[in-house]
Formats: C-alpha cells, sequence, structure tokens
C-alpha cells in the first residue's frame, strides 16, 4: 500500500485533482491519500500559505499529487510552488513533451524531455526595491545544482534510451552564471560519450523548437527559461491541457501539471483533467506501479482516439466531468 499526499491547491486544482484520484482508483491499485490544503485560504487560519503541516505530510509520505496554486502577480506572498520545490530539494523538474496521438498539432513526432534545474537562478527570490524607481533581482547559479541537474539529465537520458542531450543557456550575455552552468553540465556530459551533446543559445533554441521540434531529445535548462520553454513545449503537443510534470528530490516527489490555477475556467466543469492524470501516470510510474500506469494511459489515449469526449482546449464539447467517466469506464 502506498501513502500518498494530495494537495487539491485552487482554482480549477480541485476538480482536476479530484478527477485524476477518481481515474488512479479506478485501476484498483492500492492507494491511501492524505489530503492536505495549500494557497491563499491558508493564511487566517496558519498564518501562511504553506502551512507546515503539508511540508511534513510530503516528507513522511515521500510522494505528492498536487494541484496549481495562484500566485498573486507582483505582490503578496511568495509562490507555494517555488517555496516547495525548495523546502524539499525537489532539484529536477520533469516535464516530457510528446506528440499525442490524435490530439490536434502542427507537429508530429515530438517527443522532447524537458529537465528544468528547479531550485535557484532568478527564482531563488533574492529581490529587492532600490529607491522608488529601480529593484534588482539577483540570479544564482551555483556549480553544485548545476552539475546536480545536468547528471539528472544524463542519467535520465541514459534510463530512456535517449540519444541527445541539449544545454540551453543565455552564456554569450551572462557569461559568469549561465557561464558557470555550460561549465558544469559539459563537465557532465564528459561522462556520457554515448549520449550527444550539444549548447543551443536559449532565443535561437525557441525558434528551433518551433521550426524543427523533432531534432530535439532532452533539454536541459536553468530554472527561468526551463519553465519558459517547457511552456513552449507543450505547446508543441496539445497546450497545456495535456502537459504534465514531477518535481524530485533525492527524499521526495511531487507531481503535478505544467499550467496553472486557470482562474478564468475555474469551478466551471470545463477544465482539461488530462495533464493531472497524466502526472498522476508518471506519479505511480515513480512508484513501480506500470502496470496501473500504463491501464490509465491506454484509457486516456482510447478516449482521445474516438474523440468524442474532449475538452474544449481540445476542440470539444466536454467537461472535465464527462471526460474523466469516459476514461473510467475504458479502466
Ligand atoms: P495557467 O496555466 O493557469 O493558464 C494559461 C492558459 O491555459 C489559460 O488560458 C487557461 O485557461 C489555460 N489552461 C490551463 N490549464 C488548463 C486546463 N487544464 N484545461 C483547459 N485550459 C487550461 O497560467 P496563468 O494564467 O499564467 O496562471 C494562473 C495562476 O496559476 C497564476 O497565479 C500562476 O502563478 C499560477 N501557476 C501555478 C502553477 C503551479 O501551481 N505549479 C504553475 C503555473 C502557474
Amino acid at each position: 500500500m502506498h501513502k500518498v499526499t494530495l494537495i487539491p491547491g485552487d482554482g480549477i486544482g480541485p476538480e482536476i485533482t479530484e478527477a485524476a484520484r477518481q481515474v488512479i482508483e479506478a485501476t484498483g491499485v492500492n492507494i491511501q491519500w492524505e489530503i492536505v490544503e495549500a494557497g491563499a485560504e491558508m493564511i487566517p487560519r496558519y498564518g501562511k500559505p504553506l502551512p507546515d503541516h503539508v511540508l511534513d505530510s510530503i516528507r513522511r509520505n515521500k510522494v505528492a499529487l498536487k494541484g496549481p496554486v495562484t500566485t498573486p502577480v507582483g505582490q503578496g506572498f511568495r509562490s507555494v510552488n517555488v517555496t516547495l520545490r525548495q523546502e524539499l530539494d525537489l532539484y529536477a523538474n520533469l516535464r516530457p513533451a510528446r506528440t499525442i496521438p490524435n490530439i490536434p498539432s502542427r507537429y508530429q513526432g515530438v517527443d522532447l524531455l524537458v529537465v528544468r534545474e528547479n531550485t535557484e537562478d532568478l527564482y531563488a527570490g533574492v529581490e529587492h526595491r532600490v529607491g522608488k524607481d529601480a529593484a534588482e533581482s539577483i540570479k544564482i547559479i551555483t556549480r553544485e545544482a548545476s552539475e546536480r541537474i545536468a547528471r539528472f539529465a544524463f542519467e535520465t537520458a541514459r534510463r530512456q534510451g535517449r540519444k541527445k542531450v541539449t544545454a540551453v543557456h543565455k552564456a554569450n550575455i551572462m557569461k559568469l552564471t549561465d557561464g558557470l552552468f555550460l561549465e558544469s553540465v559539459r563537465s557532465v556530459a564528459e561522462h556520457y560519450p554515448q549520449i550527444a551533446y550539444e549548447e543551443v543559445i536559449v532565443d535561437a533554441m525557441c525558434m528551433k523548437l518551433v521550426q524543427e521540434p523533432e531534432n530535439y531529445d532532452v533539454l536541459v535548462l536553468p530554472n527561468l527559461y526551463g519553465d519558459i520553454v517547457s511552456d513552449l513545449c507543450a505547446g508543441l503537443v496539445g497546450g497545456l491541457g495535456v502537459a504534465p510534470g514531477a518535481n524530485i528530490g533525492l527524499e521526495c516527489a511531487v507531481f503535478e501539471a505544467v499550467h496553472g490555477s486557470a482562474p478564468q475556467i475555474a469551478g466551471q466543469n470545463l477544465a482539461n483533467p488530462l495533464a493531472i492524470i497524466l502526472s498522476g501516470v508518471m506519479m505511480l510510474r515513480h512508484l513501480g506501479e506500470n502496470k496501473y500506469a500504463a491501464m490509465i494511459e491506454d484509457a486516456v489515449n482510447g478516449v482521445l482516439e474516438e474523440g468524442k469526449e474532449l475538452t474544449a482546449d481540445l476542440g470539444g464539447t466536454a467537461t472535465t466531468r464527462s471526460m474523466t467517466e469516459e476514461i473510467i469506464k475504458r479502466i
């Protein structure tokens, strides 16, 4: 029996995590959920949006499935998502983007794995105002974090039989920070002669991904570029509604969709539940439950192939519930 922390989140989070829970339970896998809440609504009660008992629950269970949590723009509390990744040292953010059969897209044959450093860079939160009319944000890059994300990328590439790792950077301009990132990835690449290695500047990378995404395999990036480029990659294979993700550390792993809380469609039974369901599939594989993971994948593929119960982002008229029920029927 596995014990898993479930964080519903806010916005569309509660609807889609409930869908994922039901789909996972329909397989018969033996999971006991520990449901804990995070987000702005926790502040009056706990004084912060990420209460200690949430972190304790994940530390105890080692695995969590998490819905998106809204972060106020330009003011207010620090992102729950960034804090969670830093507190639990979930140093690797893994975001696969693979062509999904029967999902409309301009591209075919895309099979990318975005490996994003998840703990430092401009997301370290070292920011301050300088007087009234200026502000500074400090970009932190360390050899230790860069080497470990590079090892993670190459090890994952080796395990999955992938052929190439591309380091993405802007070291022509940020010679010291991105320069150190590149130097670190290069030093790790030397230990994997069987995997091709190349370096591409982030702006050119965006163009190349849009022009010929099939030429790329594993991308390894510092935090900010990884955040942006992974949304771009989601767009190559059907959008945010189908893009799963995982935050992996030495001790714990938190699985969540790439997308956010989509407040415009929250509570309306309109959100596509596939991204969180496919994050659940990644979670089941992490737990060694490959059989149940494959059951869900087959059911999802069946629904997509039939093309009747698709949510609006995929060009259909299905609701979160009706799509979820259709998946469950096929398990
Ligand atoms: P978003 O991902 O929530 O939405 C972007 C666009 O995609 C919107 O048009 C939205 O309607 C659509 N979309 C997203 N998920 C969808 C789904 N499952 N089904 C159908 N359509 C979907 O990004 P945003 O609007 O920039 O962010 C909203 C909030 O979410 C912000 O507060 C942001 O900080 C937060 N956020 C949280 C996480 C997280 O919890 N890990 C990640 C990204 C953003």
